[in-house]
């Protein structure tokens, strides 16, 4: 019975481990998780649980004992000076108690710092004389990604400090405040693009872009909330460093309070849960630590997380409710998206009545029918989704989504590669009007004054049939409108002139071709640079640009090559659309423009990665091996064969004092 029972665990603790190594994937790397973190967290429980029952199935690879990131090769790796580690959690109020408890025994005068869990990402930033020279993701914990220029853009990290100590590094948590958030996803959700889940998944896919451009327009913010290192000043506790940090000219973590006993933390526990609506951001959570700097030392910690701390995790709030509908949504890209519709309830402190079903799929899997009674979930402030349907009404028929498009009645088509049913017909009303206001939306033509029922009448009145039909507008059309006159029918039309200017990255966005969202329009056009390039290019090498995958490229490549397409991209042309586009200037007259470096040695002034972003940002390239190619060998202190090879070679060797001067 033992041997079985052993041999059962192993198999649960391999299926776990798998299924937890899958998720942390979807979660970190491709900052889309399929499931929620409550399901995640329950499952790491059971997996700690089976592995105290059964040690002999404890491995140092198990998820429990490492953090579950890892830093992606889209950046240069950073190696943390102080691992990163992550948070034991917690789910009861008792654990709490416990810890302190624990704490309070080994340090009888154990006081305790209780802070909102942000729910975010962390990151590390590095200061040296007062300057900011480096930012990294957690990654592993020992292993980041260097997304200094990222962090630049976020405008509450202080680029210069007030308190310039020699080093300083700190960590805080990167967020995307709520509002931002809800912006973001209707955003997405007009552009076709796939939606970011929730604030922290959005924060960091916003962190980990490519282009510093973009996360800049995302408005990240941080909460500063750990010293990492520091030189030049001795701390004895932790709201002394936050209180410095403050006063450096940090944003830190807002709505903390120390407390000296058990029930103290759980008051203001409960205060912080509380206090949660009525915050612009989402907190998971309350961290406890103990404050003493050196009691923290004392008490140590694991590979993973440190024992001088505990996250109290919130748990996710559910309500029992009526489904009444099932609506069904066309979007702009023909997707019916199913719509619950259910008796209002409140979750969070917010009312909701409204949930999105996905698509078919989902619906059948959880056996949901119209009249049933269902579970709505709200986790954190993630938008509200159908838990599960929990009985049926009398007489409840299994939910089909309908064959045809609700809109205009057209057949629907299900994509062979996705679960998701689309109208098929561009003319479709519901399609069309999705579409006029993305093609005027801001980030596209950004035609002011162009928005939902504006566009409404447009169509009902039948002035315009396609975009390109806006160019032809007259006053006097306009001014048939109900609600327009003179004034504002001159002005829709000056905002509809403007906007032939727009460069052929934002005409191709604004035309909305399935999953070309404005990086994919901005990187289709550096690299071919001009629209007649574009249209005649072979599928091959539209996938293979970096940011493209296959599908992708063939689904624009066919709708390019369809005979409307062409023509309406012939009509803008037509009525003046510049449709031009310059490639993005790299710098140039610099000494090290166009020139490729090595850096080998280590440099006493600035980190290799500074060094490479400072040669890449003058448009230089930084290149890992000596050879012929090579222009420069920068060496630093103890640097061994590369300098050998370059002096063989003959290639040009700096030292670093040469370097840092060419750099200015
Ligand atoms: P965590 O997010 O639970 O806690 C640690 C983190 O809290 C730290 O890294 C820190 O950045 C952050 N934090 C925020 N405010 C803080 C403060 N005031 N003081 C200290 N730290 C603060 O742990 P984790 O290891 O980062 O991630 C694990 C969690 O992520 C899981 O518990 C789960 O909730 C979620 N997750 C979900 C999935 C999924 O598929 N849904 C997958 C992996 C992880």
């Amino acid at each position: 019975m033992n041997q079985e029972n052993q041999k059962k665990a192993q198999e649960r603790v391999q299926e776990l481990s798998t299924l937890l190594r899958k998720y942390e994937y979807e979660y970190y790397m491709l900052d889309n998780p399929s499931v929620d973190d409550f399901t995640y967290d329950t499952l790491m429980h059971e997996l700690a649980d089976l592995e105290q029952q059964f040690p002999e199935l404890l491995s140092p690879q198990s998820p429990t004992q490492r953090v579950g990131g890892s830093a992606s090769n889209a950046f240069q790796k950073v190696s943390h000076s102080v691992q990163m580690q992550s948070l034991q959690d917690v789910f009861d109020l008792e654990q709490v108690s416990s810890f302190v408890a624990r704490c309070q025994e080994m340090f009888p005068d154990a006081a305790f710092s209780v802070e909102p869990k942000i729910d975010g990402l962390s990151v590390s930033l590095e200061y040296h004389d007062g300057r900011f020279v480096l930012g990294s993701t957690r990654g592993d914990g020992f292993t980041g990604e260097d997304v200094t220029a990222n962090l630049r853009t976020i405008r509450t990290i202080p680029l210069v400090l007030e308190n310039a100590l020699p080093l300083l590094e700190v960590r805080g948590e990167v967020y995307m405040p709520r509002e931002q958030f809800y912006a973001l996803v209707r955003e997405q959700e007009e552009n076709g693009e796939q939606v970011f889940k929730n604030p922290r998944n959005a924060a960091a896919g916003s962190l980990r872009q490519k282009y510093s451009n973009i996360t800049a327009k995302r408005k990240l913010d941080i909460f500063i909330f750990n010293l990492q290192r520091c030189d030049g000043k001795i701390f004895e506790y932790h709201d002394e460093v936050l209180n410095f940090l403050e006063k450096s000219g940090f944003h830190v973590i807002p709505g903390r309070s120390i407390c000296h006993t058990a029930e103290e933390v759980i008051t203001s526990i409960r205060n912080i849960g509380d206090s949660r609506q009525g915050l612009a951001y989402d907190i998971d959570g309350v961290v406890v630590k103990i404050n003493d700097l050196e009691q923290r030392e004392l008490m140590g910690g694991t590979s993973k997380t440190p024992k001088w701390a505990v996250a109290y995790k919130f748990p996710p709030e559910e309500k029992e409710t009526t489904l009444r509908d099932i609506e069904v949504n066309v979007g702009r890209t023909g997707a019916l998206t199913p719509v619950a519709v259910f008796d209002t309830i409140t979750l969070a402190g917010t009312s909701v009545s409204r949930a999105v079903l996905h698509n078919q799929d989902f619906i059948t899997e959880k056996n949901i029918c119209i009249g049933d009674q269902i579970i709505v979930r709200k986790a954190g402030d993630i938008i509200p989704e159908v838990l599960k349907s929990i009985s049926h009404s009398e007489n409840a028929v299994p939910y089909q989504l309908p064959g045809y498009c609700p809109v205009c009645g057209a057949k629907a088509v299900r994509d062979s590669d996705e679960s998701v049913l689309r109208c098929p017909n561009r003319a479709c009303p519901a399609q069309m009007h999705r579409q006029f206001v993305h093609f005027a939306s801001r980030d596209a033509m950004n035609i002011d004054g162009m928005g939902t029922a504006v566009v409404a009448a447009l169509l009902d009145s039948k002035l315009v049939q396609s975009v390109s039909d806006l160019y032809k507008l007259t006053k006097e059309q306009l001014m048939t409108l109900e609600g327009f006159q003179e004034k504002s029918a001159e002005n829709l039309l000056q905002a509809i002139e403007v906007s032939k200017k727009m460069p052929l990255d934002k005409v191709i966005f604004a035309l909305g071709f399935r999953n070309i969202g404005q990086k994919a329009a901005k990187l289709l056009c550096e690299h071919f640079g001009s629209l007649e390039k574009i249209m005649t290019a072979p599928k091959e090498e539209i996938s293979a640009i970096d940011g493209f995958g296959e599908v992708m490229a063939e689904n624009l490549y066919t709708a390019l090559h369809e005979t409307s397409t062409q023509a309406l991209l012939a009509d803008l042309k037509a009525v003046g659309l510049s449709m031009q586009y310059e490639k993005k200037q790299v710098a140039s007259g610099h000494f090290f423009t166009a020139k490729t470096v090595v850096l080998t040695g280590t440099l006493s002034g600035m980190k290799r990665s500074e060094a490479k972003q400072r040669i890449e940002a003058v448009g230089g390239k930084v290149s890992g091996s000596v050879s012929k190619k090579t222009d420069y060998v920068v060496a630093g202190e103890a640097a061994g064969s590369k300098l050998t090879k370059a002096q063989n070679l003959g290639i040009s060797v700096l030292s670093e004092s040469e370097f840092l001067e060419k750099l200015k």
